[in-house]
């Protein structure tokens, strides 16, 4: 475990990524390899796990699979991308893998229901960016600097000897355009644009990419968005007077206009624009009952230290927690905590 007051961790050292290479290359024929990713999963978590899967077919492991906690079910903008068919139910997935490798998850308590494979597995392997990574795994990398998971899915793949093809590419780009906003936040650095080159040289569509992705949603969600935003509430004074922009949905919302839960993903998209706040705030009510919190900053408030002391993670200015009680409760206890989290601009 990292302590967190020891500050970010850096980049994975030389003999970090030499472990990782031998943990693939030392690998029996017939060994069982087991991809799992972040619940809820999202465009880097799904992304840098099937680019990463196709990669290891490549490289002749027979016995792969690839899951993630929850129902099985993969978001609709999602539903392209090659490599699908490495996915199984959590509950088909090899009970014990020789080689477990994670995807995107900060923390063991993004595994779900799978996090046990970690200690039956022969070996555990964490590739991930997020610098509140605990490094539960028997080898970590874990580079903050990194964009996107994708990126140090790219670097191993590179060092296992494996060349980018169009299908790798695909699912590696969706993961580098989605955690960066394609190509819009911070962490936009000139590195990121280089992997992005070498991506589409292999002939893949950004613009077919980008629309499947970003730009295309079911009707009833455009209602639906619409609604949540109509009720949206702005409170100028929180954070230290930076401002709060806050709405929420329901299931009960998401029945209404016949949408499942993954639609709300993107509804922070339309609430952070808000001018007025340099904070903004999605309350998404899910299955399980209790409500998925989604925080982002303009560059005023450290969200990953609001979202760390409510029990989630995340990045300094993208982050999310699981809340319990009633929207008011759940905004309140942001609230309390955003003074805190200011940071020195
Ligand atoms: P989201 O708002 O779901 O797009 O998530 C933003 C960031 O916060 C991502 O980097 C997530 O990995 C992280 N995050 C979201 N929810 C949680 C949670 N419950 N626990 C830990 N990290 C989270
Ligand atoms: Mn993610
Ligand atoms: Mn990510």
């Amino acid at each position: 475990m990292t302590d967190p007051a020891a500050g970010a961790p850096e980049a994975p050292t030389g003999a970090e990524w030499a472990a990782a290479v031998a943990a693939v290359r030392r690998l029996p024929a017939d060994a069982r390899v087991l991809l799992i990713c972040h619940v809820n999963p999202d465009g880097d978590a799904l992304g840098s796990m099937l680019g990463f899967g196709l990669g290891l077919r490549r490289l002749g492991v027979r016995q792969l699979q690839a899951t993630f906690p929850g129902p099985p079910e993969v978001p609709e903008p999602f539903r392209w991308l090659p490599g699908l068919d490495l996915l199984v139910p959590q509950d088909a997935a090899y009970p014990d893998p020789d080689l477990v490798i994670c995807f995107d998850a900060a923390s063991e308590s993004r595994l779900g229901d799978l996090v046990g494979r970690l200690g039956s597995a022969g070996a555990s392997l964490v590739l991930d960016h997020h610098a509140s990574n605990t490094r539960f795994g028997d080898i970590n990398l874990v580079d903050p600097h990194a964009a996107a998971t994708s990126v140090v899915a790219e670097g191993l793949l590179d060092r296992l000897g494996v060349p980018l093809d169009a299908d790798i590419a695909a699912c590696l780009y969706v993961a580098l355009s989605t955690d960066t906003g394609s190509f819009r936040f911070e962490a936009t650095t000139p590195a990121v644009h280089e992997m992005a080159a070498r991506l589409l040289a292999t002939g893949i569509r950004p613009g077919d990419i980008s629309r499947r992705i970003f730009d295309t949603r079911p009707f009833g969600a455009v209602r639906l968005f619409g609604e949540a935003i109509g009720r949206a509430r702005l409170e100028p004074g929180a954070a230290g007077g930076r401002g709060l922009v806050w709405t929420y949905a329901t299931l009960d919302d998401l029945a209404r206009h016949d949408q499942p839960p993954y639609v709300l993903e993107a509804l922070i998209d339309s609430v952070r624009c808000t001018a007025e706040a340099d904070v903004s705030c999605v309350v998404k009510q899910t299955p399980a009952g209790d409500w998925a919190v989604s925080l982002r900053s303009k560059g005023a408030v450290d969200v990953s230290r609001v979202a760390v002391a409510l029990g989630g993670g995340g990045h300094r200015f993208a982050a999310g927690f699981t809340g319990r009680g009633s929207v008011d409760e759940v905004v309140d206890s942001i609230r309390a905590e955003l003074d805190g989290a200011l940071l020195a601009v």
